[in-house]
């Protein structure tokens, strides 16, 4: 931490001014200096991100808020036991994943953060998965504020949300500074952030740190940040990240990053080097940039990270960092060979108090999942004998519905994701999650094409009677002699130099069922959001559905 001009007076505290008649030039040194001289502070950083919707804890009876209540009990009266004090921070998206979690816009999830006590969070992209309406009634939810310094409304030009906020401990002041990744704007849907501009964090960091330490002049400075984590700075497709943002702020204007976004345990083998053998329950070293640590604590509340600093004459070191699991399980072979889950480390009891708050959400979740959400007038098969052989009208639907929530020009299935039909008459949201339970993220990617003609030579050949036969939306083409010919896209012809965008499961992007690789494409964008939930979103809007509206008409003609 640096201390631009300032000069230490031990005599002088704000206190002792006004009985000691100290100088006005002491006066205002002694304002500046919060901290006494030669004396140890003990302070904590407790944190965890991208909660995506696990109030709850999961079937097995890992993570959960109620567990983590317990654990951060227990940590804080550790920290309290040696005379230091704890701030409870979160990297961001709180919004989106869990069923239970996103028909309730996430209620139980910012109430029962203000249970377990954060102090502040970081606003994250799926913060605006919803509409702003939608976010500002979970800012009245949370008692704790959602902060971000980079998101300006575009009319007013003033910010959006609450850039910052000072904490005072043992007399420290500490400034948490909230920033969010400029991606934002390339994975939500347009309407909802139309009138917001997202500007490039590490700018408005700086400049707002200059600002502080005119202003607050703050002892430590901490930003909480939805940015993501990439080693040595490589974001690649991705906005820069923590990295980046730790090498861009001037050195010692920074001394910590509490981050998410790329939901990993930032845990380091060495400088720039990720540690490759990391399990949960092991040590884990956070990486440290231009003099800033960087931590974030994979994603679900999955972990708690634990960073105590020591704060002595105007310096914070690191002195120890945890990154402790919240009930996580292993697989553990029997002798006869069978397996089961056990805990990795000691079972964390559930907090009563957290688990009776949420326990009513949950079950109203459960019963949402069973309410009609519409219904179709004849079947939308997704038999498996039948779905893997040709395109049917549920794997067209489900590609559609990925392509319009992407705004895609094309969508791409592998039939091995669609895991049943829906039966004529009314549905639920819990029959969407039968026919897809995997929770598969819905990816979109940008290519020219030349490119396209390449993917689809590999993806539209895959053999029948296998998952990754393809269902599609949106593109006509002959398949003939493993390859593709007469490609049209939107109904015209595909022009080589064009670039197109269409959609395809994260499970494929990532090679799954043989398809090529795209997540390292430029092109490539993880939109977060959850297939389940984009099919269900799309029949309800759609409701009554029409079978015969998603029937294949001859679009691929294979020879
Ligand atoms: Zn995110």
């Amino acid at each position: 931490m640096k201390h631009k001009g300032l000069v230490r007076t031990a005599l002088c505290s704000a206190i002792l001014a006004g009985l000691m008649g100290c100088t006005n030039a002491e006066v205002e040194t002694a304002q500046v200096q919060n901290w006494e001289q030669d004396k140890t502070y003990h302070l904590t950083i407790l944190h965890t991100n991208d909660n995506h919707g696990r109030f709850w804890h999961n079937q097995n009876g890992e993570y959960g808020m109620a567990a983590r209540k317990t654990l951060l009990d227990r940590l804080r009266a550790d920290v309290e036991a040696q005379g230091g004090t704890a701030l409870l921070l979160s990297g961001g998206d709180i919004n989106t994943g869990v069923p239970e979690s996103d028909m309730l816009d996430a209620e139980p999830d910012f109430k029962g953060m203000n249970l377990l006590g954060y102090d502040a969070m970081a606003l994250g992209n799926h913060e605006f998965d919803n509409t702003l309406d939608v976010l500002m009634q979970q800012q009245e939810w949370a008692d704790f504020p959602m902060l971000s310094a980079n998101i300006y409304d575009r009319e007013s030009g003033e910010r959006q949300f609450q850039p910052y906020q000072i904490f005072e401990q043992q007399g420290l002041k500490i400034a948490v500074v909230g920033l969010t990744t400029e991606d934002t704007a390339k994975v939500v849907s347009p309407e909802n952030v139309a009138t917001l501009e997202f500007r490039d964090p590490k700018a408005e960091a700086q400049a707002l740190i200059n600002e502080l330490q005119e202003t607050e002049k703050p002892d430590v400075i901490i930003a909480v940040t939805h940015m993501g984590h990439y080693v040595d700075g490589k974001h690649g497709v991705n906005a820069p990240g923590d990295v980046a943002l730790a090498r861009y702020i001037e050195a010692g204007d920074l001394d910590m990053v509490v981050g998410g976004h790329s939901q990993e345990p930032v845990c380091m083998e060495g400088p720039n080097m990720y540690s490759k053998t990391f399990r949960p329950g092991d040590e884990c070293r956070p990486d440290q940039q231009n003099g800033t640590w960087i931590v974030q604590a994979h994603e679900w509340g999955k972990y708690v990270g634990k960073a105590d600093f020591e704060f002595r004459n105007g310096e914070l070191s690191l002195v120890n960092y945890d990154l402790i699991p919240v009930n996580l399980k292993e697989k553990v072979t029997q002798e006869d060979g069978s397996s089961v889950r056990v805990f990795i480390q000691d079972e964390i009891p559930h907090d009563q108090a957290v688990s009776d708050f949420l326990r009513p959400f949950q079950e109203r979740g459960q019963e949402l999942l069973g309410e009609v959400v519409g219904e179709t007038t004849g079947k939308l098969e997704g038999d498996r004998n039948v779905v893997r052989f040709q395109q049917t009208n549920l794997g067209r639907l489900i590609a559609k519905a990925h392509m319009e929530r992407a705004n895609a020009d094309f969508a791409v299935m592998n039939s091995g994701g669609v895991r049943d039909s829906i039966a004529e008459g009314e549905f639920t949201y819990r029959d969407v999650l039968i026919v897809q339970p995997f929770g598969n993220i819905v990816t979109y990617t940008d290519m020219v094409g030349a490119e396209v003609i390449d993917y689809l030579n590999v993806v539209a050949t895959k053999p029948v009677d296998s998952g990754a036969y393809a269902q599609f939306y949106g593109v006509e083409m002959t398949v003939e002699n493993n390859q593709v010919s007469d490609v049209r896209i939107g109904g015209e012809a595909i022009d080589l130099e064009k670039t197109y965008r269409f959609t395809v499961p994260e499970f494929n992007a990532a090679g799954g069922d043989g398809y090529p690789v795209i997540t390292d494409h430029a092109g490539h964008v993880n939109t977060g959001f959850v297939d389940a939930e984009v099919l269900k979103a799309y029949m309800q809007e759609n409701s009554p559905i029409n079978p015969a509206d998603f029937d294949p008409q001859g679009e691929i003609e294979y020879k």
